[in-house]
């Protein structure tokens, strides 16, 4: 049988060459205040880029959760009836790309467990390294999971901590058994709580409205919420807010921070600030960089929209040479079922993009796109450009190879897909049909960014990995021996 044709499962194929989507988190915070899921439904609306999957609000009334998730798309998902029945003081919000447990709703967040003396709910950004042997290790102690997702465990071993601790306490305790990266938001009782890892890998920020509180993966959601930027939380810092306060709490010290660095080069939106950087600047250094290292005559410098547009320009002001619209997102093709053809898969990257043919036909391009994984839509980009009459196209990737996977929360495929890992520059070169190809050094990379080398990852391009990869028994195993030891 002939499967059906999905338009966005194509364009979804056709974009891994450089889709990176992850999770966004929101948490709200207005003491008082019934109608907050409508905030961290905006608030959602502004995350939409870091996952599009399914979506989901939890709302705390006096410590009474109600929650609503589903696949889809924010606007797909929620309605005003929906928003209406989450009433609630505290709020969190999850958008999902599955990088961990299947697509599916029931892998959904906030995830919302019930444990003696009430209930949780929890929201969850990064990917745990070590939640597989956790999971096992629980499930031989009789524990049952509903999901198949990391976050699960971090929500059950809290749930187990819970029963002779507060709530802080055993999120500390769950978080000395667990790996990897992770922004969460959890409200309980009436606490909202964030968390960072002690590496920083995940984004997550804090936020003032005049009613209270905002966490939220990314800072431009702020403005929309007519919240101001407080700050980042730091790596290894848990935030409290209760009592119209927030407390700081530091449950790790002494781990460098590793901030991940596709945040700026492609996941995070340019119009927010990460750890103290402009994504926007940091982008646009990224730019200028790549023309210095790899300069070439050209007529016209374009992007490949969105996310290479910010670079594009930055490239076009240190090397002197104009930029222009050479490439037109269509930025509204819908969730359409339509039945499979060949053409239609062959052009489903027309669907995407389109030439604007009077203005590169005869001129030397360089094309400037954000990362370049697979090697698939590339060489479609600039078959397009050739076609439409371009004299040459240069390809200009404002980040380096992606040779390895992450292991960090981020859905690259496997090395035997990744084309870096496997080509070199020049066959790849060959592959995409472009008259030469520069991509920006690690060095040039860290430069851009600004915080300085030691404080970034940059693992899938150096391979340099900011933890050890756990094998084997562990950690919750470990513990209970010890405790049988002693
Ligand atoms: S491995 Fe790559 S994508 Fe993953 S956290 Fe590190 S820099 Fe980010």
């Amino acid at each position: 049988m002939q499967r059906e044709f999905d338009i966005n499962t194509e364009l979804r194929e056709l974009e891994e060459d450089k889709v990176f989507d992850e999770c966004g988190v929101v948490g709200v915070y207005a003491p008082g205040k019934e109608d907050i899921a409508r905030a961290v439904y905006f608030g959602l609306h502004s995350l939409q880029h870091r996952g599009q999957e399914s979506a989901g609000i939890a709302s705390n009334k006096g410590g009474k959760i109600q929650y609503y998730k589903e696949m889809g798309l924010v606007q797909e998902v929620f309605n005003d009836g929906i928003i209406g029945r989450l009433q609630g003081d505290i709020s969190i919000g999850h958008v999902r790309y599955s990088t961990s447990g299947e697509s599916h709703a029931v892998n959904a967040m906030p995830l919302v467990v019930y444990h003696k003396g009430g209930s949780l709910a929890l929201a969850h950004n990064g990917n745990l390294v070590n939640a597989e042997l956790l999971r096992e290790e629980m499930q031989d102690r009789g524990v049952i999971f509903q999901t198949s997702i990391d976050s699960e465990v971090i929500a059950a071993l809290i749930a187990r901590f819970i029963r002779e601790n507060t709530i802080e306490e055993s999120i500390v305790k769950t978080l000395e058994l667990v790996e990897g990266a992770y922004a969460l938001v959890i409200t309980s009782g009436n606490k909202l709580i964030g968390v960072r890892d002690p590496r920083g890998i995940r984004p997550l920020c804090i936020g003032r409205t005049k009613d209270g509180y905002v966490l939220s993966s990314e800072s431009c959601i702020f403005p929309l919420l007519r919240a101001t930027f407080v700050r980042d939380v730091e790596p290894g810092e848990m935030v409290i807010i209760e009592d119209h306060e927030l407390k700081s709490k530091k449950y790790s010290k002494g781990v460098k921070k590793a901030i991940c660095a596709f945040e700026y080069v492609y996941l995070a939106r340019p119009d927010s600030d990460i750890d103290g950087r402009s994504v926007y600047m940091a982008r646009s250094q990224a730019g200028r960089m790549l023309a210095k290292e790899h300069p070439v005559e050209a007529d016209m410098v374009i992007a490949v929209p969105d996310s290479g547009t910010v670079a594009a320009i930055g490239y076009a002001e240190a090397s002197g040479i104009p930029y222009g619209e050479g490439l037109i997102k269509n930025r509204y093709v819908g969730r359409t079922f339509i039945q499979p053809d060949q053409r239609m898969r062959e052009l489903s990257v027309r669907l995407k993009l389109n030439v604007l043919k009077d203005n590169i036909k005869g001129k030397k391009i360089i094309m400037v796109d954000d990362s370049i994984v697979r090697g698939t839509t590339s060489g479609k980009i600039v078959k397009m450009l050739k076609e439409a009459g371009a004299a040459e196209v240069h390809v200009r990737v404002c980040s380096p190879p992606v040779i390895h996977p992450c292991h960090f929360g981020i859905d690259t495929p496997d090395p035997d897909k990744l084309v870096a890992a496997n080509y070199s520059i020049d066959e790849i070169r060959k592959m995409i049909g472009a008259d030469s190809l520069g991509y920006l050094s690690t060095e040039g990379l860290l430069e851009s960014i600004g915080l300085g080398g030691d404080q970034v990852c940059a693992a899938c391009f150096n391979g340099d990995y900011p933890m050890v990869l756990p094998e084997g028994e562990g950690k919750l195993n470990g513990m209970e021996k010890e405790k049988e030891a002693s």
